[in-house]
């Protein structure tokens, strides 16, 4: 959400006559986007700052630098008590704001904020300044209503809004133009997308629709909001990749209901099991929490045995850190010891990676549609692409450019990639001379 909330503050600076430099020396004006999910994000910040600070005196202080997002209204107050290091403070639903912003702190050399969030601004009027390539993100809905108790989404984004379908797809139309095969689609909420009547599945249904685009993706949904209509369009339309990121969170009824996530284990389970009724060969990737306020050893063997009972494909692992302003923070102390919390994600990392070994084994020797992004980091002289299960596939270069999709076949796996080469197979007799 982030990397796309900046394409959105590019574009609107470009818009106002700025323009944009990758060469920190030249930059008169720079720009912090902040995220405030997790305390190692507010820590990294603090680091970037410190080497700002050099640049800015080496500069005379000429330079104008703001923090943007989610984690400028916690470091407003923190910032301002001893340092004058930033400029302009703006949060996720001030960034229209911010030329007049630039203009104000030239001219007048005061600190600028706005942090107002707003129930309706959706950026449906800016088309983001994206890098051009075979993916692009577009957020259809902003903000959060769930209010889960560890979670600060709500209180630094604001209320749940959601774009209309029609500029949904206009953006995506335009996008196809500019050559993007895959359209992701970004909400903290994503499923529960809510407009003039329509819902997630009408949403991705006509996106789906779009000539050009080849695949489109989703991102996050919450388990709540999985209505047998969504699981059958998703099931029956080839252009919607066949995976969910079905963020668990924890295993163990008493935590998830502390955690107000309004589902049980028992729900959890049987959604993944309606899920692959509908769809046996989708990717499920999960987001789990441990060491939440209280949670024992048994608690925490609850999770495990769901991972065990799943088998997840991938799984984000997170330790617990409590997040100012939410209902965890007021209301219940961080009273997992940080040994504990390591002890527990150092065994479901090891867990996950045998699941994902286990998961990316059942596919040797299958053929999967790739489509291909760019090279690989670790072999630049080989190409890095996608399956629709949203797994990376490494294989030959050929001929092949990056948006090419092409049927691979599986040759060798790890718990992380799959490696193979590409085949002919009837239907796509096109590529058989990039073979
Ligand atoms: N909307 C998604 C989650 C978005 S936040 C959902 O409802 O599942 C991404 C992930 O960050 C969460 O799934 C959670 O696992 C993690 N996270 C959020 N707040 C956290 C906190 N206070 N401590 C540790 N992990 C947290
Ligand atoms: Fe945070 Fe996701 Fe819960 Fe919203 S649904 S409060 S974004 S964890």
């Amino acid at each position: 959400m982030n990397e796309y909330d900046s394409e959105l503050v590019k574009s609107i600076l470009i818009d106002n006559q700025f323009e944009l430099t990758t060469r920190e020396e030249e930059a008169e004006v720079i720009f912090l986007n902040t995220c405030a999910i997790r305390e190692n994000a507010h820590s990294k910040i603090y680091a970037r700052l410190g080497d700002l600070k050099k640049y800015r005196k080496s500069k005379k202080d000429k330079v104008v630098v703001g923090l943007l997002g989610c984690m400028s209204q916690n470091l407003r107050g923190e910032l301002n008590r001893n340092e004058n290091l930033v400029d302009i403070f703006a949060g996720p639903d001030s960034y229209k704001r911010l030329p007049a912003m630039i203009h104000s702190v030239s001219q007048n050399g005061k600190k600028e904020y706005d942090f107002s969030l707003s129930e309706f601004e959706d950026y449906s009027d800016v088309y983001p300044k994206r890098i051009p390539g075979v993916n692009a993100w577009i957020a259809v809905m902003r903000g959060c209503d769930n209010f889960c108790t560890f979670c600060v989404v709500p209180y630094t984004r604001g209320r749940e809004r959601s774009r209309t379908i029609k500029s949904v797809v206009d953006e995506s139309r335009q996008l196809a133009v500019d050559g993007f095969k895959q359209v992701t689609l970004l909400g903290q909420n994503v499923n529960s997308y809510k407009s003039e009547g329509d819902d997630f599945a009408d949403l991705m249904q006509a996106v789906a629709e779009v000539d050009g685009i080849e695949r489109v993706r989703f991102t996050s949904p919450h388990p709540k909001d999985f209505p047998d209509k969504f699981l059958k369009i998703m099931a029956e339309n080839p252009k919607i990749c066949s995976h969910i990121h079905l963020p668990l969170q924890a295993g163990n009824d008493r935590v998830l209901e502390m955690m107000a996530r309004t589902y049980t284990r028992k729900n959890f389970l049987k959604l993944v099991e309606q899920i692959r009724k509908t769809d046996p060969d989708v990717a499920l990737t999960t987001d789990i929490i441990v060491g939440f306020p209280t949670e024992s050893d048994a608690d925490f063997e609850d999770t495990i045995e769901v991972m065990n009972e799943v088998q997840f494909d991938a799984a984000f692992t997170f330790k617990y850190s409590e997040r100012k302003n939410t209902i965890a923070w007021r209301t219940q102390p961080d009273d997992v010891p940080e040994e504990k919390k390591t002890e527990r994600i150092v065994r479901l990392v090891e867990l996950q990676r045998n699941h994902s070994l286990i998961r990316n084994q059942a596919k040797l020797g299958q053929t999967l549609e790739t489509l291909i992004e760019g090279p690989s980091k670790r072999k630049p002289d080989e190409w890095m692409g996608r399956t629709d299960g949203n797994k990376i596939v490494i294989l030959p270069k050929g001929s092949f450019q990056p948006g090419d999709m092409v049927m691979v076949k599986i040759t060798d796996v790890t718990a992380n990639t799959l490696f193979g080469d590409a085949i002919l197979t009837s239907g796509n007799e096109a590529n058989e001379a990039k073979i």
